[in-house]
């Protein structure tokens, strides 16, 4: 490339193996650039590795951040069209209680809000459940004060098996993968981001990207610039066993719930694990310090307990992650899960630096490929993104379905302002919660059974 100095031996260089810098590094390296990808410890072994598994729109995002449903939806919808073979669909049901705040309407009404969005990620639309179904589904589900509940469909994954195969395919594309190799400091002559420093010396490059996940804002300030990132610590219990044959969401008791609020806890099946979890505490001043503290466990065991005659206590042991959120602190509740790619030139007066964090693993491809958009840009690369039309075993795509993003401009006017964010999304929801009851009041409540569950979520 033309604009690399002679002593670089790379285009881009990629701080962080996560799902994020993997997906960064595949997007790069199929634009044809030459490519490494650093990665301090195992492939996605920090925060990818502890989270829940799920390939997911965000259904709790629709109470105050509606835009993030809709964008994860979206590149969800890519995701499983490029690493179908690594996604299972899991039925989840929620179960909804005689004194739950939110009643099993309003639940339904959430659901019927997410099936537009379900649609985008092939999704199917959910299905309502009365009690004695729902008895049937869930073996174990206490009677007592039970209405009803609702059932939908996420993806699960093997979260760092689909890291692996995002840097196996950027390793087919010529990109160049060094595990156990954690870069040290940043290489920074005369206002420009020239390379890595690393314990087996400095790597010339054009372009380094820092996907660093949770240390994004460590490795930013090696070269003087500053990132704001708020830690939300998560912990799941992980037993070595499937417990139920679906997921499920159950609402933690008000009794127990710091600070008063809903919280939630999922239960989910993985090939050979459950995951129980997770919990959502500030996170710890520095990531290294990310530790799970015994009350979580507790937590997590008195939420799901009252539910059942007998929910077993005997996991394994407690992974913990700090989720990187790139938004100010202030109403917790409102924080956005929307990602962000900063140019460091535009913003600290620093070439040759991008960061991109933030999002989920569920947006993992739209944040890679706005990340390269922007690398391509600085290296005078003209090539556009493919990571949609190759499987990451490299076969072509499916065509993707023709669904429309939010709007450009709505999103960045809702970007820094959450209170019109929630605005914005409660508004949706109330419109939905009308055609709720104008829906029931014309065609009667549809109720399904539970032998239907495993036909309709296929
Ligand atoms: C409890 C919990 C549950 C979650 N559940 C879900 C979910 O179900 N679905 C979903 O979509 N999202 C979920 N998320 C969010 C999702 O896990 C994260 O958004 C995503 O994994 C972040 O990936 P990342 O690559 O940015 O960060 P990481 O996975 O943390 O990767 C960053 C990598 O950078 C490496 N690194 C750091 N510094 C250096 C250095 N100097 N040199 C080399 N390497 C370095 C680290 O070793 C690390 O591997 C969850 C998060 C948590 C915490």
């Amino acid at each position: 490339m033309s604009s690399l100095s002679p002593a670089a031996r790379f285009d881009a260089v990629i701080i962080g193996g996560g799902i994020t810098g993997a997906g960064v590094a595949r997007d790069c390296a199929m634009r044809g650039m030459k490519t490494l990808l650093l990665e301090a410890g195992g492939p996605g072994c920090k925060t990818t590795a502890a989270s829940t598994h799920l390939i997911h729109g965000g259904l709790r995002y629709l109470l105050y951040d509606r835009l993030t449903t809709h964008v994860t939806s979206w590149d969800s919808g890519h995701i499983v069209r490029v690493a179908g073979n690594l996604l299972t669909r899991l039925p989840i049901i929620w179960p909804v209680y005689s004194w739950h705040r939110h009643g099993i309407e309003t639940v339904e009404t959430l659901l019927e809000a997410y099936d537009r969005f379900q649609a985008m990620k092939e999704g199917r639309p959910h299905l309502r459940l009365d009690a004695a179904e729902t008895l049937k589904a869930v073996p174990g589900l206490k009677a007592e004060g039970l209405v009803g509940s609702v059932a939908f469909d996420e993806w699960v994954t093997d979260a760092v098996g689909l890291v692996e195969a995002n840097l196996g395919s950027a390793r087919r594309h010529g990109a160049e993968v060094r595990c156990g190799a954690a870069a040290t400091g940043l290489l920074v002559s005369e206002g420009r981001v020239a390379g890595v420093l690393t314990d087996s010396g400095p790597i010339g490059t054009g372009v380094v990207v820092n996907a660093s996940g949770p240390w994004i804002a460590r490795t930013a300030a090696w070269a003087g610039a500053s990132i704001e990132v708020t830690l939300r610590k998560g912990s799941h219990l992980v037993y070595d066993r499937r417990l139920f044959p679906v997921g499920l969401i159950m609402q933690a008791p008000a009794a127990i719930t710091p600070q008063g609020g809903d919280r939630y806890v999922f239960v989910i099946p993985l090939a050979d694990r459950t995951l129980v979890g997770p919990t959502d505490l500030p996170g710890p001043a520095d990531p290294d310090d990310t530790v799970s503290d015994p009350e979580e466990a507790s937590w997590i065991l008195d939420s799901v307990r009252p539910y059942f005659t007998g929910f077993p206590a005997d996991y394994r042991r407690v992974m913990v992650g700090s989720r990187p959120i790139l938004d100010a602190a202030g109403n917790e509740k409102l924080l956005s899960r929307g990602f962000e790619v900063f140019d460091h030139e535009a913003r600290d007066r620093v070439a040759g630096l991008v960061t991109v964090g933030g999002g989920k693993m569920s947006d993992f491809r739209l944040m890679a490929e706005t990340a390269t958009d922007l690398v391509c840009r600085k290296l005078g690369v003209n090539a556009s993104c493919r990571t949609h039309l190759e499987t990451l075993s490299g076969q072509p795509a499916a065509a993707a379905p023709g669904f429309e993003m939010p709007s450009r401009f709505l999103q960045d006017f809702l970007k820094k302002r959450p209170r019109l964010r929630e605005l914005h999304a409660l508004s949706h929801l109330g419109w939905s919660l009308a055609r709720h009851w104008a829906g029931q009041a014309c065609l009667g409540r549809r109720l399904a059974r539970a032998d239907h569950l495993a036909a309709h979520f296929r």
